[in-house]
């Protein structure tokens, strides 16, 4: 894999962006990138995803601040593992790693790391992508996730069934070794990783065969993940204790799914409203009409009334999505475009030539106070 780009030069946005600019910037190429649109080019689901993965940590002000400390070992829990990436599961222990960040960021850095002590597990990030509907009503998702679990033959321990990882004699369990140096500056104490016990404190006489002594197993589960109505693109559900195992008795991470909604080919949707354009002939602009319009819950009769212009717009009120947290939803609004006819017979023709001779000025309101506007204008 190729070295991570820089997530502002992803979005295309400077350094100092302001969080609408960001969300601009990735909305323009989530909708360039998406792969549901891009089915002849094999890059753009690779494109869509590192746009995304960009966005989950620009429009996160903590992650953000991290990534501006630090770049990309701030973020990226597979940060260094070659070949998995964001996502991805390269086979790489990256266990130590993991604790160094877990200290940076936990502002014990310089204490010295405690890698024999319980250490939360690292959390998995994944990206789908939901239908408008699915997004709006919300449903649950299987998502398929690798991670590696505590082995089920020896409870995590990575000691032969029976049998107990016993404590280093040369560390006595601590994981690190003392020594002191004489100096000319005076007495030195230093600490280094115990080469016994490699830093864990404990030695597996008899290794269980299932896991080689490792204490975890990689495995793939479908995990069913519920979706909230109204959640919209770039938020993330975490799944508590559905990551990667813990090592030494601590608590598993969680699995963190980062949506994207797929464009509608009706609806266009801003928050909790949705918006649709619906085109009328004039005919019906000009006598009214009734018309179906389609909603999230299906047809609505409309009443179109005579003389309606081209743009004007109605709102059904409750129409829309609803609000993520308190279920109250949006509105839908309906534009109406009049289409001028094309193509016209000579019959049609005839008949429009005729309706011209009947009108007047009187059937054109906005019409007429225009060319009153323009004639002062011209006379200036
Ligand atoms: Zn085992
Ligand atoms: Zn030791």
């Amino acid at each position: 894999m190729a070295e991570k780009r820089d997530y502002y030069e992803v979005l295309g946005v400077e350094k100092g962006a302001s969080d609408d600019d960001i969300k601009k910037a990735y909305r323009k190429l989530a909708k360039q990138y998406h792969p549901d649109l891009n089915k002849d080019d094999p890059n753009a689901a690779e494109k869509f995803k590192e746009i995304g993965e960009a966005y989950a940590v620009l429009s996160d002000a903590d992650k953000r601040s991290r990534y501006d400390q630090f770049g990309h070992a701030g973020v990226d829990p597979n940060f260094g593992a070659g070949g998995g990436g964001y996502g991805g599961f390269g086979d790489f222990d990256m266990g130590d790693l993991g604790d160094i960040f877990g200290s940076f960021f936990g502002g014990g850095f310089g204490g010295g790391s405690r890698r024999n002590g319980p250490a939360r597990g690292r959390d998995i990030q994944q990206y789908i992508t939901l239908t408008f509907e699915e997004a709006a009503f919300g449903c649950t998702k299987k998502i398929s996730v690798t991670r590696r679990e505590n082995c089920d033959e020896c409870g995590g321990s990575g000691a032969k069934k029976g049998t107990q990882p016993e404590t280093c004699p040369t560390c006595h369990g601590s994981g690190q070794v003392r020594q002191v140096q004489q100096t000319p500056l005076g007495q030195f104490q230093t600490a280094t990783t115990c080469r016994t016990c490699g830093g864990s404190g404990k030695i597996i006489k008899e290794p269980c065969p299932k896991c080689s002594g490792s204490g975890k197993l990689r495995k793939t589960k479908n995990i069913d993940i519920k979706i909230p109505a109204g959640i919209d693109s770039g938020q993330t559900i975490s799944a508590r204790g559905q990551g990667e195992a813990g090592s030494h008795g601590g608590p598993s991470g969680d699995l963190l799914v980062t949506v994207e909604v797929a464009p509608h080919k009706l609806f266009r949707r801003d928050g909790a409203n949705v918006f649709i354009d619906i085109p009328i002939t004039f005919v019906q602009a000009a006598l009214g009409c009734e018309i179906d319009v389609p909603t999230i819950d299906g047809q609505v009769k409309h009443k179109i009334p005579e003389g309606t212009q081209s743009g004007d717009q109605f709102r059904f009120r409750g129409r829309g999505i609803p609000d993520i947290r308190t279920g109250a939803r949006g509105d839908q609004y309906v534009k109406v475009s009049v289409e001028v006819p094309k193509n016209l017979s000579s019959k049609q023709r005839e008949i429009l030539q005729q309706f011209a001779e009947e009108s007047n000025e009187k059937n054109y309101n906005k019409g007429r106070k225009f060319m009153d506007i323009l004639k002062d204008y011209l006379n200036k």
